[in-house]
Order: structure tokens, then sequence, then C-alpha cells
């Protein structure tokens, strides 16, 4: 069973109106892929043992599947204590919108890279379309939890509890099991 995870708007909330990090979170200064100067990003410091624990925990197989690419290994996972997880290989697209078919663009990548396994997707970003989609695939026999936190919030502790209860129940239901085949 997979874990994947957004950044931005996940562990990246977005600023206030002033344009603001939460006080929760830690400035740092990382240079992304094809940046020729640093940018200034926040991240909470509690967010790194949190995830590695939900990972220890649960036995779910973390993959990042946001537009930082290989840069959340990179940069964004080193800020937090995090090891090196691998990542949805997401193309570069001239996107102008999340949704350019009214569903997170990330998706048809994620499932290319699901192959199948149940999976927990985090991200800040679906829309309507994509929860039914999951609905319709738990429908279907294939453990699905999209779990969306607030842009401007990010991921919080009940996020974390909510993969923690649905892993244990899907457990219990004998998916680790079904996942190792
Ligand atoms: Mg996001």
């Amino acid at each position: 069973m997979i874990l994947y995870l957004d950044v931005d708007g996940v562990l990246i909330p977005g600023p206030d109106d002033q344009g603001d990090p939460p006080p929760t979170h830690d400035i740092h200064h990382v240079t992304p892929t094809g940046y020729d100067k640093p940018i200034k990003v926040w991240l909470n410091p509690h967010h790194g043992p949190q995830l590695a624990a939900l990972v220890a925990d649960t036995g779910l197989t973390p993959v990042w599947c946001t537009s930082w690419r290989q840069d959340a290994s990179r940069l964004i996972a080193p800020c937090l204590g995090l090891p090196d997880w691998p990542h949805v290989s997401l193309p570069r697209l001239p996107l102008t919108t999340s949704h350019p078919n009214g569903y997170l663009w990330k998706r048809d990548h994620l499932i290319q890279h699901a192959a199948g396994a149940p999976f927990v997707w985090i991200d800040d970003d679906f829309t309507s379309a994509d929860h039914e989609w999951a609905a319709a695939r738990v429908a279907g026999g294939q453990p699905t939890l999209l779990v969306q936190p607030q842009h401007r919030v990010g991921i919080q502790p009940q996020d974390l509890w909510t993969v923690r209860t649905w892993v244990s129940t899907h457990r219990s239901d004998g998916w680790r099991q079904q996942a190792e085949h």
C-alpha cells in the first residue's frame, strides 16, 4: 500500500494575506532544479518525525507526488530529517490550471505509478471529480483514500490519524496480503 504525498499546500501551506507563513513553520532557502538562485520555503519541523512514524507504524510505502518531483527528496526531505523517498515522474506540461480536465492533473500519472496497488493520497488540490473517482475505485474493491488538507493550513495531526485509522481498518480486511502479491 502506497502513501502518495504532495508538498505545496500540504507540507508548505500557502501564505496568509500578508504573505507570511504560519508561525509553526521554519523558513528554509532551497534552489530547485532549473533555478539559478534559492527560493524561500517554510516547513513544520514536527512533520518529519510525524511522517516517519506514520510510515514506520503503518508499513505504507511513501512516494512523493508533487511538482517538486525529485527535488522533494533532494531539497524538502532533508529539511525535515526524512530519508530519500521515490517520486512519481510527473511530466512538465504547459498547464495553466491544476485541473485541465476537471480533475487533478497528477492523477493519470499516479494511477500508472500505482499499477493497481491500494493507496492513500494526500493533496490539497482535489476536485469533486477526484473524490467521485476515488469513491468509484472503493466501490470497485480498490482501497483508495484521498486526504485533502486546506491549502493555507497544510497537513494536520487529524489527517495523519485519518490515514492511520484507514490503514488499520484495511489491514484487518487483509489488504496487506493482497498488496504483497
Ligand atoms: Mg499542492
